[in-house]
């Protein structure tokens, strides 16, 4: 197979995709490109999924809520906060996402990953990519914002004799990898999640970039940081900079803003990966779950170029939530919110890091925010999917808060 377009690096392929996403709560994961084209039905997220089957298929038993973090963060083994000693240029935190897929190639353990890679017009839209040499990771570092059809790069994969593979993907993606993993022929699939919150259309990601800077082109990196900040930086030469949440114009971005694919999504932590890296339970470095032996197997591999430090867990997430879930209940019932005075938001954005939830707090208040949200969101736009897409840990994280299934939510027998 010929290598792609972009970057021209060696062991780096971006093949040729075909097909279209589907109309209506889609994210384009790809698997409507593929086969017949009608596999949606058996993968989709958004559809009926059924978590506690797809936790026994790969790690031989449901989230135990009794059980250390499992109630928010799904299936654990182990749980850390780490950073690449020497951290990789170009990553989005420290590069553990693809060091870990760098390793799995090095030591043989699989002959090709399917990632992420910018397209070679736009570094914000993301497009499948087919990496076979470790140092062609390096192309596909950091994040894009938007909805890239990572699956359909299965096919390619396959047809090139690729029969050990790695995947990275978002829960929406791994989601649809899981249900159909058995009927895809591939000896061995390890799979690296990261967590996802709050994607849109890379359209729109443009749209946001050029609210918050005079020069958007020139941003090459962006991140919303566990201390409340957005962090920039630039390719022009300009000092990289953060900006707190609550100085974003988010006010003033369309309603349409977050798709609802993104609102009513069921699944933050990656819960069918073998291993979660992500970074808001991370406290300022990043956070690693390995939820079953595959994923202790990857971990393992990477040890020695990791700086462990202990997690943290700090502060009080219940009034953050609840007054999350007061603004969701109003934009979900189409009512403005409440906007802050200009005077106090210098005030809150100062306090919000020293007071606001830390570490696991943090990460438990936004998996809690994100289940609130897909509860609020369902229910006013699809009322009839709530049966089938609201899995039971959604209803767990959200019960708390007084949110509770109605008959007519629940399926038959639970
Ligand atoms: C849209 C989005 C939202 C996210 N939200 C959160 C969050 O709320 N909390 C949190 O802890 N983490 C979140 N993450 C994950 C986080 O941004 C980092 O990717 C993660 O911490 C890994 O950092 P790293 O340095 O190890 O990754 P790197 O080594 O830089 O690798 C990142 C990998 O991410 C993949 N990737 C990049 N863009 C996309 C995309 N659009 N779709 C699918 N895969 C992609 C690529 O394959 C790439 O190899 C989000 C990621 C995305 C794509
Ligand atoms: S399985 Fe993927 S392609 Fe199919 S409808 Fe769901 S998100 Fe879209
Ligand atoms: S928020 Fe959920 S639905 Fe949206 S891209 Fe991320 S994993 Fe997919």
């Amino acid at each position: 197979m010929p290598d792609g377009p972009f970057p021209a690096v060696p062991g780096l392929t971006l093949p040729p995709i075909g097909g279209a996403a589907r109309p209506g709560l889609c994210t384009d994961c790809g698997v409507s490109r593929i086969g017949d084209g009608k596999a949606c039905g058996r993968a989709c997220q958004f559809i009926a999924p059924d978590y506690p089957a797809r936790e026994v298929e790969v790690h031989g038993r449901v989230a135990d809520p009794g059980q250390g973090e499992e109630a928010f963060f799904g299936v654990t083994r182990r749980m850390l906060r780490a950073r690449m000693t020497k951290p990789l240029p170009g990553a989005q935190w420290t590069g553990i996402t693809t060091a870990l897929a760098g390793r799995l190639l090095e030591t043989g353990a699989v002959s090709a990953v399917i990632a992420t890679a910018p397209d070679p017009e736009d570094r914000w839209k993301p497009v499948p990519a087919i990496v076979t040499e470790p140092a062609a990771l390096a192309g596909v570092r950091g994040m894009r914002m938007g909805f890239g059809p990572l699956l359909a790069a299965l096919e390619p994969a396959a047809a090139a004799g690729h029969r050990r593979i790695a995947v990275v993907g978002i829960p929406c993606q791994i989601h649809a990898l899981r249900a159909l993993e058995a009927e895809l022929g591939f000896e061995r699939i390890y799979v690296i999640g990261t967590p996802c919150s709050d994607n849109t259309t890379t359209e729109n990601f443009h749209h946001f970039l050029a609210q918050i800077d005079p020069r958007p082109e020139r941003i090459s990196y962006l991140e919303f940081r566990a201390d409340y900040r957005v962090e920039l930086r630039y390719d022009d030469g300009r000092p990289g900079r953060t900006v707190p949440f609550l100085k974003l114009p988010l006010s003033k971005l369309p309603a349409d803003f977050f798709p609802m694919t993104c609102r009513t999504c069921v699944d933050y932590t990656n819960r069918l990966a073998d291993i979660t890296v992500g970074y808001m339970g991370g406290d300022g470095d990043q956070w690693v779950i390995a939820r079953n032996a595959r994923g202790e197997e990857v971990l393992g591999l990477l040890s020695d170029a990791l700086t462990l430090t202990p997690l943290t867990d700090r502060g009080k997430r219940a009034g953050a939530v609840t007054g999350f879930l007061a603004n969701v209940a109003r934009a979900a019932g189409g009512l403005p919110l409440r906007s802050m005075p200009d005077w106090a938001r210098p005030i809150v954005a100062f306090l919000q890091p020293r007071i606001g939830p830390r570490g696991l707090e943090f990460a438990r208040a936004r998996v809690e925010m994100k289940a609130i949200e897909t509860v609020l969101h369902l229910r006013r736009a699809f009322p009839a999917r709530m049966k089938n897409m609201v899995p039971e840990h959604v209803w767990r994280l959200v019960a708390p808060y007084g949110l509770r299934p109605e008959a007519e939510e629940r399926r038959e027998g639970e």
